[in-house]
């Protein structure tokens, strides 16, 4: 069996990694990525707050564990998902399996004056750039904001707001600073009762101002012009930039209302050995490396037992979320979605115990991915 797997990001090594150590030489595994290495989300933040550098943050593909695995350094360009291959500047591959893994393309063009007035810090390079932006800041009104939903990990604004006041506390800079997190959802993490009431707190503690079902929508020098037309004045604006799926994903007519829908149960895409894990669908999970992992295991059963045979079980939509709550303090939130009824999930900490928990968290991921031991 040929595996071919697009996008080697959280659910596509997590797929690579427990295919070759399950089946071995019983299958061809083939995975493919544009990029040099892997970068957590989480290690966005710790290079913009000057916790860490590029180079410790990023996981080179050149040094992937599974012996097995055959990397592909190159750029897809099309998808035929009915014969399951793809083009690519490397030439053509196929697979008997192909699984689409190739999370959400960011647009920080899409929104007006973002690029000319702002900053974003989802992509790799807009959070690394800002590490320098932010040592720099002398001070002044400091606004983090969603600008479209869905965006990837729902707590990363609440995070940077709370490190941005970190910061600015760092360096004495809080009698002349503000900070505002404009968000889309009515509470920061909708699911979790208590971890929303925590950070809702930790925000009223700070004085950071609190602005829920609320996006901005275009930028111009100095302003932040929110949905509903009402502006907010700023000296540095952190912005969720748009996401959308990849183009060469919507061209090959896998995406319906602009993410791939496939059976919550299984990964399948409505294509005869075609699966899609991750941030490109439409699962009904939030889009976040925890959740494109736990989809990733459930193909990899499948597959599994198409080789071996024996029975997968379906997906839960199970998922554990760090949250930074400044102060070096992490809380941790375990939640379900997709069992048919609410999902809800109880705040544990936020301590230093559960920031050791995190470290914990990547340095697994790294051991098991790269064969390596590393620290964010
Ligand atoms: C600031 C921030 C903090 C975050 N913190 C967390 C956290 O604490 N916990 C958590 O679980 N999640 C977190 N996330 C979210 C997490 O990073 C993503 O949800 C996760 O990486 C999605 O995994 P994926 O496998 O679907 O896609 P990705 O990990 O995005 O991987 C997709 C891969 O596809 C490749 N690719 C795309 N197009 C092509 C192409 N045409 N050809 C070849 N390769 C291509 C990309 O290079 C990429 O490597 C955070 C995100 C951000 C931005």
């Amino acid at each position: 069996m040929r595996v071919l797997i697009l996008g080697a990001g959280f659910g596509g090594l997590e797929l690579a990694t427990t295919l070759d150590e399950a089946l071995g030489s019983e299958a061809e595994v083939v995975l493919i990525d544009k990029s040099e290495g892997f970068v957590f989300g989480f290690s966005k933040l710790d290079v913009m707050f000057g916790r860490a550098s590029a180079d410790h943050v990023l996981h080179r593909y050149a040094d992937l564990a599974p012996p097995g695995v055959t990397f592909v350094q190159t750029t897809v360009r099309a998808i035929d998902p009915v014969a399951r291959r793809v083009e690519t500047d490397a030439g053509p591959l196929e697979g008997d399996v192909l699984v689409v893994a190739l999370g959400a393309d960011l647009h920080p063009g899409a929104t007006p004056g973002l690029v000319e007035h702002g900053h974003e810090f989802y992509t790799v390079d807009g959070a690394f750039a800002l590490c320098d932006v932010l040592a720099e800041f002398p001070g002044g009104n400091v606004v983090v904001a969603v600008t479209s939903t869905p965006f990837k990990c729902p707590p990363a604004p609440s995070e940077t707001a709370l490190l941005v006041h970190d910061l600015l506390a760092s360096r004495g800079l809080l009698d002349t600073s503000t900070v505002s997190l404009v968000m889309p959802l009515g509470v920061p993490i909708p699911p979790s009762p208590s971890a929303s009431s925590a950070l809702l707190a930790a925000f009223a503690e700070r004085g950071i101002s609190w602005h829920p079902g609320a996006m901005v929508r275009s930028l111009e020098a100095g302003k932040a012009v929110l949905a509903d037309g009402s502006e907010l004045p700023f000296d540095l604006f952190l912005g969720v930039p748009v996401h959308r799926a990849p183009a060469v994903v919507v061209d090959a007519g896998l995406t319906e209302d602009g993410w791939i829908p496939v059976d919550p149960a299984t990964l399948r895409t409505r294509y005869e050995d075609v699966y899609a894990v991750g941030d490109v669908t439409s699962v009904g999970t939030p889009k976040a490396g925890v959740f494109a992992e736990g989809q990733a295991a459930v193909v990899a059963e499948q597959l599994i037992a198409r080789a071996r045979g024996g029975t997968a079980a379906s997906y839960d939509g199970h998922g554990t979320c760090y949250l930074e709550f400044g102060g070096g303090e992490v809380g941790k939130v375990d939640v379900t979605f997709l069992s048919g009824q609410a999902p809800t999930g109880a705040l544990e900490g936020p301590s230093r115990d559960l920031a050791a928990d995190k470290v914990a968290f990547g340095a697994d991921r790294v051991r098991r991915w790269f064969g390596r031991e590393w620290a964010p």
